[in-house]
C-alpha cells in the first residue's frame, strides 16, 4: 500500500494539496529522499510549496508513523515511506546509494554484560559497502 493510499484512508489527517504534493513524492521501493530532494520534486506538482512546509509535513508524517527517518553517515536525514515491512539498509559508501534489504533471521545481539540494564526494544542495522558501479570505479 502506498503512502498516499494509507493517508487517504486516515480520517485524522486532512490531505491538503501541499500534503499531497509531499506524500506523492514518497512512493516506490528503495525511496530515501532528503528534505531538499522532496522539496525539489514536490515543486513540480505545486510550484509555490516552501521548504518549511515540506519539513513540517515530513515531521508530522514521521510522528504519525507513516514515514521513517533514516540517518546514515553524516549526511542529511532521509525519508522512507516503506513502513509496512521491517527492513534494514544497505548503503554504498562511495555514492551514498541506499537500498532496503532484509537481514538474516538472527538479529545482532549485545555481548554479555553490554546491555547496561537496558531492555532492548529495537536494533537498527546499516550494512555498508561499495556498490558494483563504485567497485568498478575504484
Ligand atoms: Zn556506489
Ligand atoms: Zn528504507
Amino acid at each position: 500500500v502506498s503512502l498516499l493510499e494509507r493517508l487517504r484512508a486516515r480520517d485524522d489527517w486532512r490531505l491538503t494539496a501541499q500534503r499531497r504534493a509531499v506524500a506523492g513524492v514518497l512512493r516506490g521501493d528503495h525511496v530515501h529522499l532528503t528534505a531538499d530532494a522532496v522539496h525539489e520534486l514536490a515543486r513540480a506538482e505545486l510550484p509555490e510549496i516552501s521548504l518549511a512546509t515540506v519539513y513540517n509535513t515530513l515531521n508530522e508524517l514521521v510522528a504519525m508513523g507513516e514515514v521513517l527517518e533514516v540517518a546514515v553517515g553524516d549526511g542529511p536525514k532521509r525519508y522512507d515511506p516503506n513502513v509496512d515491512v521491517a527492513h534494514n539498509h544497505l548503503r554504498c559508501v562511495g555514492c551514498d546509494e541506499l537500498l532496503d534489504v532484509r537481514a538474516g533471521a538472527n538479529r545482532p545481539k549485545l555481548a554479555a554484560g553490554q546491555a547496561h540494564g537496558y531492555r532492548i526494544l529495537d536494533v537498527e542495522v546499516i550494512f555498508q559497502g561499495l556498490c558494483p558501479a563504485c567497485q568498478r570505479r575504484s
